[in-house]
């Protein structure tokens, strides 16, 4: 985010104060929106609203993050409040600030141009976003400082948090960066808002050094990070309460950083712990043990499995015990058998019927068979090129041992076998 103070009409009270969560304010200029539906129709409800006033509490959506939401109402002439109305967005419109104004179809606005009105963020969220951002200058800064990276991509909104870095880490580094943005936390410095001179400026070594014109203002944590930024931040940095990093991927040959701040880093960490907690019951184990919990149900799952192809085989075999030695072509099928074993009945059938035999794996309910094909003395291919031109098996291999599979049921499938 940079640090660039655009030249607005609308004085930004968030730029100097980002604690204030109401003003009054007069209303500039007041623009319908007009919103179309997926006909192409006018949509009527509900009807928006561009209302820019001469001042206001609403950071708009910018360098990344999610603009405030709140709420604008009519004052009377000792302010106190009258009709109130949600505003759902807040955007920069060639350096106005205009707040997004949702009201019910037909209903006219409860206030007009030169009129004052009072303008209220929905606080407790914008807290949560100057937790989560300054959280972001706490570890963008100390990766900088420790490791050279720069922050090239940053995201806050109400689902997520991620930063993005052109450097990667090992995950131990990654734990000790967690542990030492904490320790900024339990440290509580302060966080300092300033606008130098391009004089002073020209002095400093901060993040985000890209050419802008106007002020700029510098947001600085001592010994921890030096950013141009226009965001709200919180004072101290002991109210970020928790840094959380809850995901690293590989992006960009870089890194991006999932991260949780405050609240949300409590709530999240609440519903892991819940979640640990259920694994921890199913398993039987205790919450330091379920690892090795699902370990051991991997193991017996394996285990499982060996013996139902055992099994498998072992049916197989009866049932090709009952075919008379001296028959040669022998097609069995064999319901959903594992290939290994599919592949080893096979290979027993030839050993004792001279002519091609096969195994088909699978069930009329599919609707499809996996088939394997051998023969001692003679080209099984022969059989893959019927169930080819007859049902549209795809397939293929070598005159000893073919393998595919054919959409068909079974009596389909036995009809066209030689
Ligand atoms: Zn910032």
């Amino acid at each position: 985010m940079n640090g660039m103070t655009e030249v607005t009409q609308t004085e930004r009270l968030y730029d100097r104060n980002a604690y204030l969560t109401s003003c009054t304010a007069a209303v500039v200029s007041i623009r319908r929106i007009e919103a179309f539906d997926e006909r192409g129709e006018r949509e009527t409800a509900p009807v928006l609203y561009e209302v820019v006033t001469d001042r206001t509490v609403f950071f708009p959506e910018a360098g990344g993050q999610s603009s405030d939401i709140g709420w604008i109402c009519s004052i009377d002439r000792l302010n106190r409040r009258k009709e109130m109305l949600a505003v759902t967005d807040t955007q920069i419109r060639d350096g106005e600030i205009c707040h997004i104004v949702s009201c019910c179809a037909d209903a006219a606005l409860p206030f007009r141009i030169g009129e004052p009105v009072s303008l209220q963020i929905n606080w407790e969220r914008r807290f949560g976003f100057m937790q989560n951002h300054t959280g972001e200058h706490i570890l963008s800064g100390l990766m900088h400082r420790r490791h050279g990276f720069d922050n090239i991509g940053f995201h806050l909104s109400d689902n997520s948090v991620t930063l993005d870095v052109n450097g990667q880490l090992d995950e131990e580094d990654i734990m000790l960066l967690e542990w030492e943005a904490n320790e900024v936390i339990y440290s509580d410095l302060a966080v300092e808002v300033s606008y130098p001179t391009d004089e002073e400026l020209e002095k400093i070594n901060y993040r985000s050094k890209i050419e802008i014109e106007g002020q700029t203002r510098l947001v600085t944590i001592p010994d921890v990070d030096i950013c141009a930024c226009c965001a709200p931040h919180v004072r101290r940095t002991g109210e970020i309460g928790l840094i959380k990093i809850v995901k690293v991927l590989r992006y960009n040959g870089g890194m991006r950083l999932f991260i949780a701040c405050g609240r949300r880093a409590l709530a999240l960490m609440q519903k892991r712990q819940q979640r640990i907690e259920e694994v921890s019951h199913l398993t039987n184990r205790s919450q330091d043990e379920i690892g090795d919990g699902v370990r051991h149900l991997l193991a017996e799952i394996g285990d499982l499995k060996q013996k139902n192809r055992d099994l498998e085989y072992r049916a197989a075999f009866l049932r090709l015990e009952t075919v008379p030695r001296e028959q040669e072509n022998v097609f069995l099928f064999v319901g959903n058998m594992d290939p290994i074993v599919q592949r080893n009945l096979v290979n027993r059938m030839c050993e004792e019927h001279s002519g091609i035999c096969g195994a088909f794996a699978g069930s009329d309910e599919e609707g499809k068979y996996r088939y394997i094909i051998a023969s001692r003395t003679r080209d099984a291919r022969e059989v893959q090129k019927i169930l080819r031109d007859k049902l549209g098996a795809k397939g293929g291999g070598k005159p000893e041992m073919i393998q595919g599979s054919v959409t068909g049921t079974q009596s389909a499938i036995k009809a066209v076998l030689p």
